[in-house]
């Protein structure tokens, strides 16, 4: 397709936006996508963590087309779909508690974040909200708000939402330590930052709710110790502070579980989720106890194209492809092999790889810099998915964008991010996995 002419179009496209790669995305399929000069790379960011199930899932794309010739727009608040309903019956028994029992749709993962936000205010009739240091939420006001990973998202815009207090989240760099700070001791400080913070700046009769992502994404892909939430669930039961879980990026077999809250068994008053959800089609939700969506005046919720019919019959499909296909079972395979091959590297480079970490398929490495740790704080205020530049994680994704893979940094410390797709073979893993050990390689030589 001779498209490279439509790139003279590109500077009528807003700074505001960045990219990572040059050229013009054309086609995808399973764990490729094509450009218009005729590149095929791997592509191991699945949009941001979006095609779970690959580009083009033969079964996905077919239930969105089939939908699409039945009705594309069935408004939200003038009756219900069929396929909005058919997504909550197959989504209820997969909920990691039985209590999230009320459901809403959405587009994206930040007008889900605001409409949780919005939701635990009402139903608890306070206003303050706790945030985690490192969090990313969305860059809509509200969702921005409670960001907390990067400067650039809120930069110049404020005032924002206020009543957002932040604690630290269980990862060594935020708690002043060093990369072998016990587990222990990380969990036992964010929680006393916690207990001072309700003693001191928001009183628990004035905090609506904490929100939290299980693995901290942007902020360097972090997953949160089951007793740090366990820790904040009884805080949260205690003073009758809701406990807000976003699994945007982490939920639908990113972490090889269903949800990454089920490795601690911590029950959300409200999770969110999106992204892998639809697969690519723009689809978000928020699910709750009836007893808590109930408080919601009727007709306070809602929005044009909120749970789109075409996008929920694809997260239908989604749900059905992830079980016919056993797809967690895979995550657990491909993610062992991935962290064996990581390991190694580790192992091999340990002047320059600091840690290799996450779960399921949610994976990072974190280099170290010359410096040392946490010292590149300068060299990173770049916006999620950009900032391919002079930090050494920067160098070893671009090296592999030369090769023939695409993946994200993240976060403002040293971190390169494996988000393959969950349905990967064995075979597409072990290349990805070499153009990243020769991408390193190269690097520090
Ligand atoms: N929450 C988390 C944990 C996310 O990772 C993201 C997106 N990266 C969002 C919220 C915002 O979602 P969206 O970009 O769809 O608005």
């Amino acid at each position: 397709m001779a498209t490279s002419s439509l790139l003279d179009y590109g500077g009528n496209v807003t700074k505001g936006l960045g990219r990572i790669t040059e050229g013009i995305m054309t086609s995808g399929k399973g764990s490729y996508v094509e450009y218009d000069d005729g590149r095929k790379m791997l592509d191991f960011t699945c949009g941001i963590g979006v095609t779970n199930m690959g580009h083009c899932h033969p079964k996905i794309s077919k239930a969105a087309a089939d939908q699409c010739m039945n009705i594309v727009h069935a408004q939200c608040s003038i009756a219900f779909h069929e396929p909005y309903l058919r997504l909550v019956k197959k989504l209820l028994p997969l909920m990691p508690d039985p209590s999230l029992d009320s459901f809403f749709f959405w587009n994206s993962g930040s007008e889900a974040v605001e409409a949780s936000l919005k939701m635990a205010r009402t139903a608890t009739g306070r206003q303050n909200i706790i945030t985690m240091q490192g969090a990313y939420h969305g860059r809509t006001f509200g969702a921005m708000a409670v960001t907390r990973s990067k400067t650039v998202y809120s930069a110049g815009v404020a005032p924002l939402m206020p009543g957002v207090f932040t604690i630290p989240y269980p990862f060594w760099h935020q708690l002043g330590g060093k990369p072998d700070m016990t587990e222990d001791a990380q969990v036992a400080q964010c929680l006393y930052q916690l207990e001072l913070l309700l003693a001191q700046q928001t009183a628990p009769a004035d905090t609506a709710a904490i929100i939290i992502e299980p693995v901290l994404g942007e902020g360097g892909y972090v997953p949160a110790p089951a007793a740090f939430l366990q820790g904040l669930r009884a805080i949260c039961d205690k003073h009758g502070i809701l406990l807000i879980i976003d699994e945007v990026q982490s939920g639908f077999s990113r972490t090889g579980k269903f949800f990454a809250i089920e490795y601690s068994g911590v029950r959300p008053d409200i999770l969110i989720m999106a992204k892998g959800l639809a697969n690519g089609f723009p689809l978000s939700g928020v699910v709750s106890r009836k007893e808590l969506t109930d408080k919601l005046a009727t007709g306070s919720m809602g929005g044009t194209y909120a749970g789109n019919a075409v996008s929920c019959a694809a997260a239908c499909a989604v749900v059905d492809a992830m079980q016919e296909e056993n797809v967690l079972a895979n995550v657990n395979a491909r993610s062992e092999e991935l962290f064996s091959v990581l390991k190694a590297l580790k192992a091999a480079h340990p002047a320059h790889i600091l840690d290799v970490r996450g779960q399921g398929l949610m994976v990072a490495v974190e280099f170290a810099t010359p410096a040392g740790p946490g010292a590149t704080l300068d060299a990173v205020a770049a916006p999620e998915g950009q900032g391919l530049g002079k930090t050494l994680a920067s160098r070893v994704a671009k090296k592999c964008i030369e090769k023939g893979m695409i993946i994200l940094t993240t976060s403002v410390y040293e971190v390169v991010r494996f988000i393959p797709p969950l349905n990967i073979t064995a075979e597409d893993l072990a290349k990805g996995a070499q153009i990243f050990r020769d991408a390193v390689e190269e690097v520090v030589k």
